[in-house]
């Protein structure tokens, strides 16, 4: 196991360096120099998991001979597991102050987490609310069907014709299908749009770059895949209707101000001003996926304000995609009641992981309260299948990001003081259960 050695090198270094005295005399160097011994054994640990889980390692791009050989035998999750208690019991021991504070506090997080990842993967199963406490540290309020059953009742009075809301909803949303062949010119004007707004109010990487691809056969709608110095390859799936919102969605998601941003900053802030080499990598299920999903989605909002968004759209997406544009403020009204539907989601991947659904029980209530076509609801319960407990995320992280930058003065009329709290929450280690306000809308 090539990963045992380095290992062993770091638990020598920690005991020169945990040495309790004197340390109070020593320079904050010192003690990020503690921390930066730790974080080291923890991207380790990161990776060492990624060969047992291969969805685990969302991102990395610290130094190569760190990653594990590809034909290299994993390490037994049992020592894996007592790796990472060790190194939490070490991080608990480890001196920080100041900023150094929410550093170890995020590495002792996502250190949780990863032992969390662990015990799933030998088979220990938690319930859903107990598994995303502990992967992302948040839990997601409970919805009763009757909270749904408002929204679609709202609905019903809005959308033509008569029969069941999710059968109108999809031969009314017929019409905003974006035609495939016409996929590309309308991302490239929807990220074009993303990227301006960005770049007005954020100091991006003068690097920073993505690459667009359109794949099939998965269970996402998109995906950014980070690849360090400021480089994203970004993947969107044509497996189904694209509609002509999602463009924006998916463009300001994925690329600006959403995930593609998320990660160069991180990694211009941390990983190249301050050398948090932790940042070096991203695993998927930790707590720093509510922060990225949850920005994702509430950078759409920042970036797109509600009128601007009609706007934009009607001037220059619909006609990019050759829809009728005299449709598209009636349809942003319809879309806006549908968003009051976001929760149905979790219900589905509660009820499904936890509370004895069967498959076509969960497909049936996301076509009914996602609104979602057989086929999505299909594709969804692979995503919940797979990713569990990730899928609040984006609900309530959306709802948490966004009441952490309102709790600090970025409401939607103050927009420079929402742009200022939100890139500063992109920049910084900042952990769902430390975000001001933290009680979702
Ligand atoms: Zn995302």
């Amino acid at each position: 196991m090539p990963v045992a050695r380095p290992i062993q090198a770091g638990l020598v270094l920690a005991f020169l360096v945990t040495t309790p005295a004197g340390m109070s005399e020593r320079s904050g160097e010192m003690r990020g120099g503690d921390l930066n011994a730790i974080a080291e054994e923890y991207v380790k640990l990161v990776l060492a998991v990624g060969q047992h889980d291969p969805d685990y390692v969302d991102a990395y791009y610290g130094p190569p001979e760190w990653r594990p050989a590809k034909d290299a035998v994993p390490p037994p999750l049992g020592m894996l597991r007592e790796r990472s208690a060790a190194l939490s019991k070490r991080l608990a021991s480890a001196p920080a102050q100041e900023e150094m504070l929410l550093r170890r506090e995020h590495l002792a997080k996502q250190l949780g987490a990863l032992d969390a990842r662990l015990r799933f993967l030998g088979g220990e199963r938690l319930t859903f609310d107990e598994e995303s406490r502990a992967l992302y540290d948040a839990v997601a309020p409970v919805h009763p069907a009757s909270h749904f059953d408002e929204a679609l009742a709202a609905l019903d009075r809005r959308l033509p014709g008569t029969g069941p809301v999710p059968a109108r909803y999809e031969r009314y949303r017929a019409q905003f299908v974006i035609p495939k062949d016409r996929l590309d010119r309308v991302f490239a004007a929807a990220i074009e749009g993303c990227r301006a707004r960005t770049r007005a109010h954020v100091t991006l990487p003068a690097d920073e770059r993505f690459t667009l691809e359109y794949v099939t056969g998965k269970p996402w709608s998109g995906y950014n895949w980070y690849q360090g110095g400021s480089v994203s390859v970004i993947q969107i799936n044509t497996d189904l209707p694209i509609y002509i919102d999602r463009a924006i969605d998916l463009a300001c998601h994925e690329g600006y101000p959403g995930h593609h941003v998320y990660n160069a900053l991180l990694e211009e802030h941390l990983v190249r001003r301050r050398g948090w080499v932790e940042f070096t990598v991203y695993p998927l299920f930790s707590p720093q996926s509510l922060i990225a999903e949850g920005t994702a989605n509430f950078g759409v909002d920042v970036a797109f304000p509600r009128s601007e968004r009609a706007a934009f759209e009607r001037e220059h997406l619909f006609p990019s995609a050759g829809l009728d544009a005299s449709n598209a403020a009636a349809y942003h009204e319809v879309q806006m009641l549908v968003d009051r539907l976001k929760y149905a989601d979790n219900e589905a991947a509660r009820g499904f992981l936890d509370g004895g659904w069967s498959r076509d029980e969960a497909i049936a209530w996301l076509q009914k309260y996602a609104l979602m076509r057989r086929d999505r609801a299909e594709q969804r319960v692979r995503f919940i299948e797979r990713y569990r407990s990730y899928v609040i995320n984006y609900n309530l992280g959306e709802d948490l990001v966004r009441a952490h930058v309102e709790a600090r003065g970025g409401t939607a009329d103050h927009p420079e003081k929402r742009w200022e709290e939100f890139v500063a929450l992109l920049s910084s280690p900042r952990l769902p259960s430390g975000l001001s306000g933290a009680s979702p809308r």
